[in-house]
């Protein structure tokens, strides 16, 4: 059953999807440009996933006096990438972020203090001086709860500025022109049940990742990557889906997160026999290696059977050794959590914990100025008109096979600020908006119904978990080609077979939180299939993907980004772009791939 939808309009300069820390500083800055601006999101901005990031944002402030630079920034986060990072983009983000973070301080971040009342910065993984040769103290922290700390102002300085927001609205679908420009959204409110018709001069879309994709992850029920998902609809690729990172410190069975902050303060792994385990596999950096390395060596250590508990099947996070003051005034919330989730007391007992789902380096390609990008007629910088793509759902790339911890908060901020700068040079306000062509809005409203009235035998819940359990088994920490190939039968089937398979009990439109989820997982079945193929496709090992059957890095094929398209018909195209090895300016060099080894 169908039915004709009354469709409410709306006209701004710039509409903003998300309101995560990637859109609020990209809001902030539209309207504070003198742009008209919407943010859209689906749940109410500071219940955004942001707000559960714990450890900290990546700055070379050097308020630790250990002479950081932005310039080691720079080279941890080309090696850390796996050298699939761009170096140019990546140049930028370390280049600008001290400022970005003064920035932060100045519009009322809470940052814990040093004793000479510096902003607090605590070692993280990866992250050195002099290129490798001592751990660095970089990462900018408000106890363990910088992203709420940064969401919150944020969200304040918005209303300061008296941003547009539309809480508890559901974006469905991109409006696309025929030429390839994209001219706004399609959003349902899910409070009353109506229709919107957001058209806009840029479409920043800002919804995060798609961690939700797998069984066990640190990801909100949120992050199921809706933008990304709107993207392949609209015909456009996504960039190195095959990279998702695992953080070795979920806790065993529930999955929540224990913040890297807690061996930046001086935790340390041991296996079932109390070893040290990471000395053997990281001599310099040891339990502050890059996050995919430790999440292989954990795994490594229960697989030969050195796994604690009766199962043998976790690794244990001891923070009991250090003093009870630095735990309760620099780690209060893990403390918490590791009581709640784990049932243990860390100042006395290990926690138990596995690598976890935490993080997708791969999304929207876009460049340093925030701009979508695609393939078109061979040019591998072409820019998407109209649209642009920002914070965790955006790969720009600065953070290649594998991220460093801490460098997603400053990838939202920087970036979301390059977005409202580069709205501000190529928007002006008021300017009219051209004729509307309504085919995209139909094939949203067609995929809309067939989902809303869907009669198959099947709740939402039940193939979402069946989706989820192979990502986690198919496409986890170590792959191999024929589980991957399996994966992608499976998923395959899934997708195509959820379509038949899919029953919704209730189609009503006002606050229809079936109907919600059941969007979701489309969105996310399209995202585990381009996922599964673009692991395939790389038969190489770096960063995150790890595979069995093809051990080594191989640069000599594999220095590039995958592209995946996804068609109507559910069939997958991928292509390559190459990385940008070449720095922007001459005030750092770059770095030519070698051996990563901590
Ligand atoms: C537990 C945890 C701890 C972390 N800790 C750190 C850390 O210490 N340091 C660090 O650098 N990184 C950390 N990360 C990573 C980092 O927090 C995230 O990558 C980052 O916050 C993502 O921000 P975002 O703005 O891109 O998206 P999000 O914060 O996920 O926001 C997405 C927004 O999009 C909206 N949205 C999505 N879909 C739709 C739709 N269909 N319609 C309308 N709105 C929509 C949502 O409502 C939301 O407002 C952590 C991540 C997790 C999960």
């Amino acid at each position: 059953m169908t039915q004709a939808y009354e469709i409410i309009e709306h006209s701004y300069d710039v509409v903003v999807l998300g309101g995560g820390g990637a859109g609020l500083r990209a809001t902030m800055g539209m309207v504070s440009a003198g742009l008209q601006t919407a943010c859209i999101t689906k749940v109410f901005p500071t219940r955004s996933h942001t707000a559960a990031a714990q450890g900290g944002i990546a700055a070379a402030l050097n308020n630790m006096g250990d002479g950081d630079d932005w310039r080691f920034h720079f080279y941890d986060t080309v090696k850390g990438s796996d050298w699939l990072g761009d170096q140019d983009a990546i140049e930028y983000m370390c280049r600008e972020a001290p400022a970005a973070v003064l920035e932060l301080e100045h519009f009322g971040v809470p940052f814990s203090r040093t004793e000479d009342d510096c902003i607090y910065q605590r070692p993280f993984g990866g992250q050195t001086l002099h290129f490798g040769k001592q751990m660095a103290h970089r990462t900018c922290a408000a106890a363990d709860r910088t992203g709420h700390a940064i969401l919150h102002t944020l969200y304040q300085q918005c209303v300061k500025h008296s941003a547009e927001f539309f809480v508890e609205y559901v974006a469905l679908d991109l409006l696309m022109d025929t030429d390839g420009s994209c001219r706004g959204l399609l959003a349902w409110c899910m409070e009353d049940g109506t229709l919107h018709r957001f058209r806009a001069h840029r479409t920043v879309i800002a919804t995060g990742g798609y961690g939700r994709v797998y069984f066990s992850c640190t990801a909100a029920h949120t992050c199921t990557g809706d933008g990304n998902a709107m993207v392949l609809r609209a015909g456009l690729p996504l960039q190195d889906m095959e990279f998702t990172q695992f953080h070795p410190t979920g806790i065993y069975g529930a999955g929540c997160l224990i913040t890297e902050g807690a061996r930046g303060e001086g935790g340390y792994f041991t296996n079932a026999d109390g070893e040290r385990f990471m000395e053997r596999y990281a001599p310099t950096a040891k339990d502050l290696a890059g996050r995919d390395v430790v999440c292989r060596a954990m795994t490594v250590e229960i697989l030969e059977g050195r796994g604690c508990g009766p199962n043998k099947d976790y690794i244990e996070l001891q923070l009991s050794h250090l003093p009870r003051e630095v735990l309760e005034t620099r780690l209060p919330g893990i403390m918490e959590t590791a009581r709640i989730f784990a049932g243990v007391d860390p100042t006395r007992e290990p926690i138990p914990v596995l690598p976890t789902v935490h993080y997708n380096m791969g999304g929207i390609p876009t460049s340093l100025h925030a701009e979508a990008l695609t393939l078109d007629k061979g040019d591998p910088d072409a820019s998407v008109p109209g649209l642009m793509a920002i914070g965790e759902a955006a790969c720009v790339s600065v953070h290649g096979a594998n991220r460093l911890g801490s460098n997603s908060l400053i990838d939202l901020i920087v970036f979301g600020r390059a977005a409202a700068q580069s709205a501000a040079l190529g928007v002006r306000p008021g300017d009219r908006h051209p004729p509307l062509e309504r085919d995209s809005e139909e094939r949203a409203l067609a995929r809309f119904d067939r989902i809303r009235w869907a009669q198959g035998p099947r709740k939402c819940g039940e193939l979402r978990l069946e989706m989820q359990r192979t990502m986690q088994r198919h496409c986890a920490v170590f792959r191999d080609g024929p589980l991957l190939d399996e994966g992608v039968a499976i998923i395959e089937r899934l997708a195509a077979g959820s379509r038949e398979d899919l029953g919704l009990s209730d189609h009503s439109l006002a606050w229809n939180t079936d109907l919600a989820e059941a969007l979701e997982l489309d969105n996310m079945m399209t995202q585990a299939t381009v996922s599964l193929h673009s692991a395939v496709a790389r038969t190489e090992s770096r960063g995150a993907h790890a595979r069995e059957d093809y051990p080594a890095r191989d640069d000599a094929n594999w220095l590039k980004h995958t592209l995946a398209w996804l068609g109507e018909d559910g069939a997958v195209t991928i292509d390559y772009r190459p990385v940008h090895l070449n720095t922007l300016s001459n005030e750092v060099e770059s770095i030519p791939p070698k051996v990563r080894v901590y």
